[in-house]
């Protein structure tokens, strides 16, 4: 596609949803709903805020409730979308949510907004704090409906599911045949950005490092800078840990149930019926946010390497260094 056909495009979009991009606010960036292509920020290194706030809601009402009725009614949107401009290592993440929220038991939820939307990729330079190489989350193979690689002059799309195969057949007079000299260039580009990457970090035998480094003094030292504030938690595109609480009315008989994201990092996160409390300490809670970031779930590296922890704390805790400390690196 050339570069002249992307505000034409993105304007096409509309037919399969609103469309959301990353857009300048301030001195971060953040996903907002967009009209055209050039409201959206499309070399932004990351938002604030990762993509999963499009399905895991920061507070939400799940149903209400009225026991003398027998009444039952879920709140369930459902708006089509499009995320434009999404990184790989963010399309990761949400591949990981995806085995989490929706192989097992899927959560009807996070299911409805994730068949609402569509998923656009956009190619991405690192910056001092990506370490998404480390991770092998920095090429998205799958998890995307299209994904658009910049060039000098073009875009090189990738199509990675059926919807997105429908969008480009429909859309098809943006699109041009792929020409070997697109393949040489995209080949170049992409071995150019590999070398951009300049922060790394070991991950081999990591978890075995953190489980050796129970007793290690280093948690204690970070957990005395930290704030306890939580926000490593909020801007985590991994961080999926829930509360559920039941509001009853005045008259005890109907009320919502509402679910909201928890934070790790919170001292009431690890409290329980009879005042027990799993983490009362902060040097606990530190170590056990390492602890889970450091280890796979359903097969997958539970952090991407997309550096947020480390940008917005307002501590300046920087999880590369801490793991580095914890492996004896530093
Ligand atoms: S963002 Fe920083 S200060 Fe806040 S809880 Fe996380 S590590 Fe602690
Ligand atoms: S732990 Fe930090 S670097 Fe890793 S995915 Fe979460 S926010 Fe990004």
């Amino acid at each position: 596609m050339t570069s002249e056909s992307l505000d034409a495009f993105v304007n096409n979009l509309e037919t399969y949803g609103k469309i959301y991009g990353p857009v300048k606010t301030g001195e971060s960036c953040s996903f907002q709903e967009i009209s055209q292509s050039k409201e959206m920020a499309l070399n932004y290194s990351r938002t604030m805020i990762p993509p999963k706030k499009f399905f895991l809601k920061l507070k939400e009402r799940m149903f209400i409730f009225d026991e003398r009725e027998c009444e039952y009614e879920e709140t369930l949107e459902d708006g089509k979308i499009v995320v434009f401009g999404i990184h790989p290592c963010d399309i990761y993440a949400l591949k990981l949510m995806d085995k989490i929220y929706l192989d097992k038991n899927p959560d009807k939820y996070y299911q409805m907004r994730r068949e609402n939307a569509t998923l656009i990729g956009y190619s991405c330079h690192p910056d001092e704090y990506c370490f998404c190489q480390s991770q092998g989350t920095n090429y998205a193979v799958d998890g995307f409906d299209l994904f658009l690689h910049e060039l000098k002059d073009k875009f090189l799309v990738r199509i990675g599911s059926e919807k997105g195969n429908k969008i480009a057949s429909e859309n098809s007079k943006f699109f041009m045949d792929v020409e070997s000299s697109d393949i040489q260039e995209f080949r170049e580009a992409e071995g150019k950005r590999e070398k951009e990457f300049t922060l790394k970090l070991a991950i081999n035998g990591l978890t075995d490092m953190l489980a050796l480094s129970y007793e290690s003094d280093v948690w204690k030292e970070y957990a005395d800078k930290c704030f306890g504030c939580g926000s490593c938690n909020l801007v985590c595109p991994t961080c999926r840990c829930y509360d559920v609480v039941d509001n009853v009315n005045m008259d005890l008989k109907s009320g919502e149930r509402q679910r909201m994201l928890n934070s790790c990092m919170l001292k009431k996160h690890g409290l329980v019926y009879g005042g027990k409390n799993f983490r009362p300490t902060r040097v606990e809670r530190l170590r056990n946010r390492f602890n889970c970031k450091g280890s796979l779930r359903e097969d997958m590296m539970n952090c991407v390497g997309c550096g947020r922890c480390t940008v917005y704390c307002p501590s300046k805790i920087d999880y590369v260094e801490v793991l580095r400390r914890v492996r004896g690196e530093l």
